[in-house]
């Protein structure tokens, strides 16, 4: 055979294969669902981020196909082209109001709304400050950005006040920038406190709010709800393929920050915009989580069922506050086979280990949604009870 320039990739993928970190994804045979389908198993599914059972809605499902056939399956351009439909900015005027913010501006995903925006908002003459654990589309906005990067301890709020202290000179922008609930900790950000020091250096705060839009707040408003911090976050970070099940993200803020990002966001002008059935489902969502408080306190009644069962149980599920729920195992290998153990057993939880987390803090990573019954809980429960035993974890 002859010798491919991209041979080096073969090697570089055994290496993954042989230090067991290489990603086989396994596929889903239907809807996202509680109990569902992967690679010809039934599992009950604790991997999604489908925390609210909107993904297969069936006034979401209605509202996409409605959308089509009345709109069309593309949307054809890029907004700032012929890309802008009336759904758009529909959806948008509903998030800002959602969000009690001037206005909103959809992106593509929750990935390139914080890219494009960090990267749009900030030159090289700038600087962020960073919690330690932001989701890989912060970091890599901030590199788009050339801004100098400071990276505080995990919700250290002093380390971040002492960071924006040292970094000051005059004319540089100062931008504080944290997830709202991080994605392998579950844990909450310290935004009152992060909003005190923001506000005492004058420096833009922005929060991903990915894991808390739907979750936290009153009917999901999201973590400045949560707080009770409104008018106190300059940028809002949402996504839309989360709680509110399709696919999207939004950035919501003052009217200058959105003109600004239909301006310069990269991904906004650069990338085609949402489908219409895309566009419509999220405003179903919208009603539905306006509608249906109850859908909000369901999840929080099922994720405090199954916390504390994994506590009766001995389990360490670390900082979690939220319906992410990481169950500590260790060494990567003990999460693997906690893992393994807990899919031949049917329950479906991804293992994360070293570099997504820290060596030693290797997890298996469960997500409670609205719609897992006390049923699939507690034979989840069992099966945790079984392989932490077997791997005596517990
Ligand atoms: N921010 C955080 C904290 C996330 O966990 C994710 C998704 N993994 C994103 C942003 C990106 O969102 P999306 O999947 O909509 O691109």
């Amino acid at each position: 055979m002859p010798l491919s320039s991209l041979d080096y990739l073969k090697e570089q993928l055994a290496e993954l294969e042989e230090a067991g970190s290489a990603i086989h994804p396994k596929t889903l045979e239907g809807e996202q669902l509680p109990r569902a389908r992967f690679d010809g198993r039934d599992v009950i599914n604790l991997a999604s981020n489908n925390y609210l059972g909107l993904a297969a809605h069936p006034r979401l499902k209605e509202a996409a196909s409605k959308a089509a056939m009345e709109y069309g399956a593309g949307s054809g351009a890029v907004r700032t082209i012929a890309g802008t439909m009336t759904l758009h900015r529909e959806l948008e005027k509903r998030f800002a109001a959602f969000k009690g913010a001037e206005d909103a501006i959809m992106f593509q995903s929750g990935f390139t709304a914080n890219s494009g925006t960090v990267g749009a908002i900030l030159t090289k003459e700038d600087v962020i400050v960073s919690d330690q654990l932001n989701h890989a589309s912060i970091i890599d906005g901030a590199r788009l950005s050339r801004a100098e990067i400071k990276v505080f301890q995990h919700k250290d709020v002093a380390a971040a006040d002492q960071l924006l202290e040292e970094t000051k000179r005059d004319g540089r922008r100062q931008l504080l920038i944290t997830d709202g609930v991080f994605s392998m900790e579950g844990d909450i950000a310290p935004l009152p406190g992060l909003v005190e020091v923001a506000e005492k250096h004058g420096a833009i705060m922005m929060i991903d709010d990915a894991h808390a839009s739907g979750v936290l707040g009153t009917n999901g408003r999201g973590t400045v709800d949560h707080f009770g911090v409104h008018g106190r976050v300059d940028v809002q970070v949402g996504t839309l393929s989360k709680a509110i099940g399709v696919l999207g993200g939004f950035i919501a803020g003052p009217s200058h920050l959105i003109e600004w990002l239909v301006n310069r966001g990269r991904p906004f002008l650069f990338s085609t915009s949402a489908p219409p059935g895309v566009t419509a489902a999220c405003i179903a969502a919208l009603d539905i989580l306006e509608e249906e408080p109850e859908r909000v306190e369901r999840l929080w009644d099922r994720t405090r069922f199954f916390k504390e069962g994994l506590h009766s149980l001995g389990y360490d599920t670390g900082q979690s506050e939220t319906p992410i729920t990481p169950v500590i195992a260790g060494e990567d290998r003990k999460a693997q086979d906690l893992s393994r153990l807990l899919w031949e057993a049917g329950v479906f939880t991804p293992a994360i280990v070293y570099p997504t987390v820290a060596k030693g803090a290797a997890r298996v990573r469960t997500i409670i949604t609205s719609e897992h019954t006390e049923d699939d809980l507690s034979r989840a429960l069992e099966a945790f009870r079984l392989a932490g035993r077997r791997l005596s974890l517990i």
